[in-house]
């Protein structure tokens, strides 16, 4: 519900587009444009969370909810020396996790969710993290966001794409969707892209909204997709470009 959206998403649903599609934006053409732009700007990117196991990046996942990947990469060597296993943090209390993932912000939720979904895992899967959405959306504090990378990077498995901020926003931007919901853009964007590129895809669009397509001043001028791009908010806009 957009009341409950990080500050985050609700300016990328303010800044970009609020019709999509008026223009043949969804014509096949134009997807295979942009996705062949993709493939040529960022042909062999990852995800970017340091991990050894499904494990390991589920963790490193939920940590990143509104914390940079540098910030995780910093707190999990440290985190997964001390907790080894998922049984290790089964058995935390809630305090102790807290202050060891206190500098990843919402220290308290994170704490809450890992060791619940530590303990389910436990208890109802034999310690492993399991290989189907249905399974991991039953872990606390796993939402299809977490579960889709951890199902296509941990297991090269598509259950869907991941959406994350960068994601949302640049969707919106290339017009791709208009919906207000990462739930909902997944939606369109599992129709719109072929279901063997949903996990490249995904990793692809994080990168380029880290790198180019940032949620402030993009570099539109420096864009693999410029020429694809009509977003409102692009800074080689006249009108844009008069306010900065
Ligand atoms: S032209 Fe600018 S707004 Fe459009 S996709 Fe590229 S960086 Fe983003």
């Amino acid at each position: 519900m957009p009341s409950r959206q990080p500050a985050s998403l609700k300016t990328a649903i303010k800044t970009a587009s609020k019709k999509p599609s008026n223009r043949g934006d969804l014509a096949p053409d134009r997807i295979a444009a942009i996705l062949k732009a993709l493939d040529e700007a960022y042909p062999n990117v990852e995800c970017a969370l340091t991990h050894r196991s499904p494990w390991e990046l589920l963790v490193a996942t939920i940590l990143s909810a509104q914390c940079t990947d540098e910030r995780v990469n910093k707190v999990t060597p440290v985190l997964f020396v001390k907790y080894p296993t998922p049984s290790d943090f089964a058995a935390l209390s809630q305090e102790v996790l807290e202050n060891d993932i206190r500098s990843t912000g919402f220290f308290r939720n994170k704490a809450r969710s890992i060791i619940g979904a530590a303990q389910k895992l436990v208890a109802d899967f034999k310690g492993e993290v399991p290989q189907s959405m249905d399974a991991l959306l039953s872990l606390p504090g796993v939402a299809r966001k977490t579960a889709n990378v951890v199902l296509g990077t941990a297991f090269g498995i598509a259950g869907g794409v991941v959406v994350d901020t960068h994601v949302f926003r640049i969707a919106r931007r290339l017009r791709l969707t208009s919906e207000a919901t990462p739930e909902k853009v997944e939606q369109d964007l599992m129709k719109i892209v072929p279901e063997e590129r949903w996990i490249s895809f995904s990793h692809q669009v994080i990168w380029f909204g880290r790198k180019v397509c940032v949620a402030r001043r993009p570099l539109c001028l420096s864009c693999p997709l410029e020429t694809l791009c009509d977003a409102p908010d692009k800074s080689v806009n006249p009108g844009r470009a008069r306010d900065l």
